[in-house]
């Protein structure tokens, strides 16, 4: 660190003051780094990046809509949609990660991770949940379900809810809800494979690309503990060489390249096809950008390569799956597939964390308020069972004790009112409690995303999105530069797992 600090007291005092300003303020909650398995970073020699929403973080609104926008023009011109779709507007609050979009039925989902639908929109209205009572949901039905995996697939999403929207509307009566999003699927492929998303973003990187000033000092921090860092990005080499130039190259303190930081490259790696297929590598020549297949001789850790699979690379890299950490945004392509194929550890950015954390802790004492109504619920339920059980009790002594004197029968008469009373006491609590907690909910639910409620959660379920991301990163964390904020070789520590009857001791202590 003094080293760093000289280097930027000379050569930048504006950096200066930036690292020291990292230095001296401790970031707030919403950027810490999130432990589901324990992570040992002295055991990791290499660290792999994917590039896009993970270095490269996108500015949300504009590169969605542009997308949205282009996707348009494409249905419009190569599948004869009717110009006044070009009139559709995008918002970029409609939609969350994590969803399913059912195309047979024209519906987007949330489900929770016992698979229960726990809301679910056609088009734009809301449908209750009962749409879909005893419909078994099987996410990995390609024949009918399709996943709001990336923040990519935002723009699609939206995109289908507002045709479907027409559908309904009678504008587009002739299509069937697959039809649609059949023809959204194929016109968004196009804007990604003709290049037209990517020359618009390259025309105006400013105006897309978010440029982290913390990425740098990061990558700094991380090569100064001798990990060696490489590249593996779905995108060209002509995308990736211009984004990369955009987020490092002027920022660089070490280097006079972003090219620098990395021992290699790779790029149109076809994730998830790098973790399952035996893809050859092919290098790149950095001028006329042409693949020619390579030959494991010719590798050397400055080359550009493209395509390729991991037993390859670790093989060149003469490294073990556990050493390697790879850090990407996409569940399935970057974080699943590497988790289950290869042996390597991950860590999932998850850009929406920082405002989930900030909502989070605006309604925390609603959380708390929600805890109290709950308790009393079951302090409620609990007293109806006593008194109904006694007012039972009760019953059944009168019909065992055949005669009774006049004080008996008034005792017992007055006993009864007062169990009965208890009784309409509890189920007139507990039902204004259950309309509060109602309330609440929807009150919680609803400051996190007015349709779709929380990423992780609903109501007290993880949803299928929070599932995944436990289930297969190790560490999930909002930016690459919050690394910045830690010791590079921390032994990253889960928290106790516990199991419902741990908690009761828990409680109880
Ligand atoms: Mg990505």
């Amino acid at each position: 660190m003094e080293t760093l600090k000289r280097a930027l007291r000379k050569s930048s005092p504006e950096k200066f003051r930036l690292l020291t300003d990292l230095v001296e303020t401790s970031i707030d909650g919403t950027r810490d780094i999130f432990v589901n398995r324990p992570l040992n970073m002295s055991q990791i020699h290499y660290i792999g990046f994917d590039m896009d929403y993970t270095l490269a973080i996108y500015n949300k609104h504009a590169i969605e809509e542009l997308a949205f926008v282009i996707t348009l023009e494409k249905l419009v011109e190569l599948k004869s949609y009717p110009a006044e779709i070009m009139e559709l507007t995008y918002h970029d609050d409609r939609i969350i990660r994590g969803l399913l979009i059912d195309y047979q039925k024209g519906n987007l989902i949330k489900i929770n991770r016992f698979k229960q639908v726990c809301r679910v929109q056609h088009g734009t209205q809301d449908l209750e949940t009962s749409v879909y009572f005893n419909d078994k949901i099987d996410q990995s039905d390609p024949l009918r379900f399709s996943s709001v995996d990336t923040l990519f697939s935002l723009p699609e999403a939206y995109l289908y809810v507002l045709l479907v929207d027409l559908v309904e509307n009678k504008v587009l009566n002739d299509r069937s809800y697959t039809q649609i999003y059949e023809d959204i699927r194929y016109c968004i492929d196009m804007t990604h494979r003709d290049g037209s998303l990517k020359s618009d973003i390259l025309r105006d990187i400013g105006k897309y690309v978010y440029k982290d000033p913390h990425l740098s000092l990061t990558l700094d921090k991380l090569r100064e503990s001798d990990k060696k860092l490489f590249l593996l990005t779905n995108s060209e080499y002509y995308y990736t060489d211009m984004i990369m130039e955009y987020l490092l190259d002027t920022d660089s303190l070490h280097y006079s390249s972003w090219r620098d930081y990395f021992e290699i490259v790779i790029v149109n790696a076809r994730k998830p096809g790098f973790f399952k297929e035996n893809t050859p590598f092919y290098r790149v020549d950095e001028v006329t950008h042409e693949e020619t297949l390579m030959d494991e001789a010719s590798f050397d850790r400055k080359g550009i390569y493209s395509k390729g699979n991991y037993i390859a690379f670790e093989k060149l890299i003469q490294a073990k799956g556990n050493e390697v950490l790879y850090i990407g945004d996409h569940i399935f392509g970057d974080v699943m597939r590497s988790d289950k194929d290869s042996n390597w550890r991950t860590v999932l950015v998850v850009q929406e964390l920082e405002d989930e954390l900030s909502v989070t802790a605006e309604v925390r004492e609603k959380y708390q308020r929600l805890r109290r109504l709950s308790n009393k619920w079951d302090k409620l339920h609990y007293e109806l069972h006593i008194f109904s059980s006694q007012l039972n009790t009760l019953q059944n002594l009168e019909l065992s004790l055949r005669e009774l004197t006049p004080a008996e029968s008034k005792a017992l008469e007055k006993t009864r009112e007062e169990l009965e009373e208890g009784i309409k006491r509890c189920h007139k609590e507990m039902e204004k409690t259950e309309t509060k907690v109602h309330n609440l909910r929807q009150e919680i639910s609803s400051q996190y995303h007015p349709v779709w409620g929380p990423l992780f959660h609903d109501g007290d379920e993880i949803s299928r999105f929070g599932d995944q991301v436990r289930d297969y990163a190790s560490l999930y964390t909002s930016r690459v530069s919050n690394f910045f904020f830690y010791p590079i070789d921390r032994y990253y520590k889960s928290l106790r797992d516990i199991m419902p009857h741990d908690r009761w001791l828990e409680l109880s202590n």
